[in-house]
This record gives C-alpha cells, sequence and structure tokens, in this order.
C-alpha cells in the first residue's frame, strides 16, 4: 500500500492527516514484522496442520506398557486426538497424513537437570540459551526443567519466548540463580541467612522463575527458609548438595536431589553440619558403600517416606569415567570447544586409578535400588563438568545409560517422560502418549524398546502438534556451540 500525490491533495482536515499518518505507521510495522528472523520457530518446522494423522506407527506410550504396533495417531489442534489400531482408525479427510511404517513414537522426553549455559573456560559457563534450546528439542525435548542459573533472566525469557511461539524449544521451568551459600563461584550470588534467603527466592518468584536450585555451600537454616518460601509460591526446590546432607535435605522439605547418590555426604564419617567436606571425600564413600547394608537402605526408605525424587545425571560423570565412549554431539561445538574437551577426555581414559571406575558403576546400581524401592527416579543430562555433555544428544545418551544401569528400554523410557512429567506435576498433560493429552511425540526411525540406541534417530520432534525437523536445528548451530 502506498499514498499517492492525488490523495495527499485532497487532504483537508486534520482528521484525515490522522488517518494517513496512522496508516503509514501500520505499513512500516509492516514492513520490519516481514523482515525475515532467522530465529523463529517456524523456520524450523517440517510437518504442521490442523489435523494431522500418523499412520502405522509403533506407539511406545511412556507408562511402561508393552509397545502396540501398526496404529494411527490423530492430532487435531495440539492435542493427541485419537489412537487406535490402523485397521480401525481411518485417518480423517482433510488430514495431513504421515506414513510411519517402520518407525516409532516415544512421548516428547521431559527432562531435569538441563542448563541453558555451557562450561567455555575454568570455572566459567558461557551463556548459551540460544543454540541450547534447538539442540535440546532436535534431541526429542520438549519439556525441561533448568537445574540452576548462572545468569539471572536468560532462562525465564527464553522459557517466556519459546512458550509464545517466537523462539523453537521445549517448554521450560525456569530455575531461580542459585540458592547457595558463601562460594568461589563468581557467576553465584551468596546467601548468608534465612532472611536473604527468602528475598532471593520472592524477588525471582516475582521475575517469573518457577523452579528453585540449592547448591553446595548453602547452610540448612538457609536452605529451609528458602524452600519454605519456595513452596508458599508453589515452587519446588531440587538441590545439589555438599554441606547439607541427603537425609538432613530430607527433613527439610526438600523435593529432589540431583546426580542420584553421586553428591551424598551422608556417609562421610566426620562430616561437620553446615559444612561440604569436598566432593572428592563424599565421592570415595559411595564408591566404597555397601549398597545391602542398613545405612544406605535407611537413607533410601528416608528419601521414598518423604517423596524426594532423585535425578539420575550419569551423561556428566560418563565423561569422568575411564574406558567410556566418547560423548555424542562434539561436532556442534565450536572448534577450541571440542579440542578442550577431548584433552579432558584423554587425560579421563588415562586415569585408570580415580574413583570414578568404582563410583560409576556403583551409583548405577544404587540408583536402581533407589527405584526399585518405590522412588521417583527422574533423568538429565547437566550440560558443565568438562564439557562433553551435549544438550540433546545427551538427553538421548542418557536413556541408554540408564538401559546399561540395568532398567529394561521401556523403564528407561519411562523415567526420561512420564516420571519427569509427574514430578513436574504436569502427568495430566504431558509425559505419556494417552488420547487427550497434548501431542508432544518423538518420531524415532527404529525400535527403541528393543534397541535403545534407536533413540538416537529421530526424526520429527512434535511439540504442542507441531513437527519440528531436527536436522535443521542442529544445522543452524553447527559447529558454532560455544559462542551464543
Ligand atoms: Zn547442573
Amino acid at each position: 500500500m502506498t499514498v499517492g500525490r492525488a490523495g495527499l491533495k485532497a487532504c483537508t482536515t486534520s482528521v484525515t492527516w490522522f488517518v494517513i499518518v496512522a496508516s503509514l505507521v501500520v505499513v512500516v510495522a509492516q514492513a520490519v514484522a516481514q523482515q525475515p528472523n532467522p530465529n523463529a520457530a517456524a523456520n524450523f518446522v517440517k510437518v504442521q496442520g490442523p489435523v494431522i494423522a500418523l499412520t502405522h506407527v509403533r506407539v511406545i506410550d511412556g507408562t511402561g506398557a508393552p509397545p502396540r504396533d501398526d496404529q494411527t495417531v490423530v492430532i487435531r489442534d495440539g492435542i493427541l486426538a485419537a489412537i487406535g489400531d490402523g485397521s480401525r482408525t481411518a485417518a480423517p479427510d482433510g488430514a495431513t497424513v504421515v506414513d510411519l511404517a517402520g518407525r516409532s513414537v516415544i512421548p516428547g522426553l521431559v527432562m531435569l537437570h538441563e542448563h541453558l549455559y555451557y562450561t567455555t573456560g575454568p570455572g566459567v559457563y558461557g551463556q548459551l540459551g540460544m543454540s541450547f534450546s534447538r539442540l535440546y528439542l532436535a534431541g526429542g525435548v520438549t519439556t525441561m526443567r533448568t537445574a540452576g542459573n548462572t545468569n539471572g533472566i536468560m532462562d525465564i525469557n527464553l522459557a517466556r519466548r519459546i512458550a509464545a511461539g517466537e523462539l523453537a524449544g521445549p517448554a521450560i521451568d525456569a530455575t531461580a540463580p542459585y540458592v547457595n551459600g558463601p562460594s568461589t563461584f563468581l557467576q553465584m550470588h551468596s546467601l548468608n541467612n534465612a532472611d536473604e534467603a527468602r528475598k532471593h527466592v520472592a524477588y525471582w518468584a516475582e521475575q517469573g522463575a518457577t523452579s528453585l536450585k540449592a547448591y553446595m555451600q548453602i547452610s540448612r537454616d538457609t536452605l529451609k527458609a528458602a524452600i519454605d518460601e519456595g513452596h508458599r509460591r508453589g515452587m519446588k526446590t531440587t538441590g545439589h548438595l555438599c554441606s547439607v546432607t541427603y537425609a538432613e535435605a530430607a527433613d527439610l522439605g526438600i523435593d529432589n536431589l540431583e546426580h542420584g547418590f553421586f553428591a551424598a555426604t551422608d556417609f562421610v564419617g566426620d562430616k561437620q553440619p553446615d559444612v561440604c567436606p569436598g566432593q572428592a571425600r563424599g565421592q570415595q564413600t559411595i564408591a566404597a558403600l555397601d549398597e545391602n547394608g542398613e545405612p544406605f537402605k535407611a537413607l533410601v526408605r528416608k528419601l521414598v517416606d518423604k517423596h524426594v525424587a532423585l535425578t539420575s545425571t550419569l551423561t556428566v560423570f560418563e565423561t569422568f569415567t575411564a574406558g567410556r565412549p566418547l560423548p555424542p554431539g562434539l561436532d556442534v561445538l565450536t572448534p577450541q570447544l571440542k579440542e578442550t574437551f577431548q584433552r579432558a577426555y584423554d587425560r579421563a581414559a588415562q586415569n585408570t586409578q580415580s574413583v570414578y571406575a568404582t563410583l560409576f558403576p556403583k551409583a548405577m546400581r544404587l540408583e536402581r535400588a533407589f527405584a526399585k524401592a518405590g522412588g521417583l527416579l527422574v533423568a538429565g543430562t547437566d550440560p558443565t563438568g568438562a564439557g562433553g555433555v551435549v544438550p540433546g544428544y545427551a538427553d538421548q545418551r542418557q536413556i541408554e545409560l540408564l538401559v546399561d544401569a540395568g532398567f529394561t528400554p521401556l523403564e528407561a523410557i519411562s523415567i526420561g517422560t512420564l516420571n519427569g512429567a509427574k514430578y513436574l506435576g504436569r502427568d495430566a498433560r504431558i509425559g505419556s502418549i494417552a488420547q487427550g493429552k497434548q501431542a508432544d511425540l518423538v518420531v524415532i526411525d527404529g525400535n527403541p524398546s528393543v534397541k535403545i540406541a534407536d533413540v538416537r534417530r529421530v526424526e520429527t520432534v512434535f511439540k504442542n502438534g507441531v513437527g519440528f525437523d531436527p536436522a535443521k536445528l542442529i544445522e543452524s548451530v553447527k559447529g558454532s556451540v560455544g559462542i551464543w
């Protein structure tokens, strides 16, 4: 639309001038809005439509139930409208039909120890939210909780912009900046007492944070105040603890503990209250712990009785353990970060005397014992350490490692989907494939109920019924993860 000379001559009243100026503003605004936005979620979409029918697909529903072959899954307005045998469930007229013969669908992954930052230097964490949110989605993650935040507002802003459909990524349960006591971490605030903890939680809740993560130097009093202030505001607290034992945290009302039992200091003989004896001291006691002994069983009973969930993050510990394969996804990193990780991996490979040689398999058995005792085991990846835990790729690896730990493939898929949804209190909506639930689905070329490694073969990721293309998402960040 343009405004010609003849039109201008005819304008005699200020009202008409107002209309013309207003029209020009609209034209300019439209031109700005129409400039292509390379970050828009729409750029990564592969399948879209008001009604989509996935036909001839194997459904692995996330509950642990046996897979059902040759199903038709109908998605209508982002919801799973119908699921049934292909012979009896027809694709509705006008539906976009996708033939998925030979493919499986599992629920979108719900992963609970994710970060939007990465180790970019010793003790320094760069904010990589733009690339990470795409990689998570490409890997099949449709909902995630960040387990700690070193930036302040980025987790919250990304959660909002993804929810608004402006950026591609999973739904994000965004943590406030870490709840920690005085420490040497340059990117962490120090909370010195209960009053400071309450103010911190209140401020970040008002900014939009929906979750809390406590860290290694917190005191019991400060932690208790944060947990209670969070609960008042409907926020759950998890912790990577050290100064506070798992049993103490359970008594204080914590909702979740991170890193399986890798971070427990409950068995350190001379543990002083409110003091972290060092992560290594705790890990030596876990490596030596009798998994059939009464002290461990008593701790598990307490966690189960108090409904404290436990997050398995085997992926980050695998990178410290000699004899393990190179982690997947390193090619998306900047060359510098990739080299830095390769050096760390080589050092770990040579360090066969490391505690991880016994700790890593022991921790796997402890996590399984917790789940067998009725505990809610959930999954996450923790993209920190020496680098090498690459979002999306690591989420798939975490599911594989749960199978290494002794879970069946169906149990591992359930831990990475429905259990996460249960922890978040969102299992009525997400976490399994059932009629009426949100259409969050991962289309896999293969059958991960038989061969878990097939979880890496992701063809399409449906989030709210929109099918995203993993290849496009990955291509858009490849070689530059580490910069933004
Ligand atoms: Zn972490």
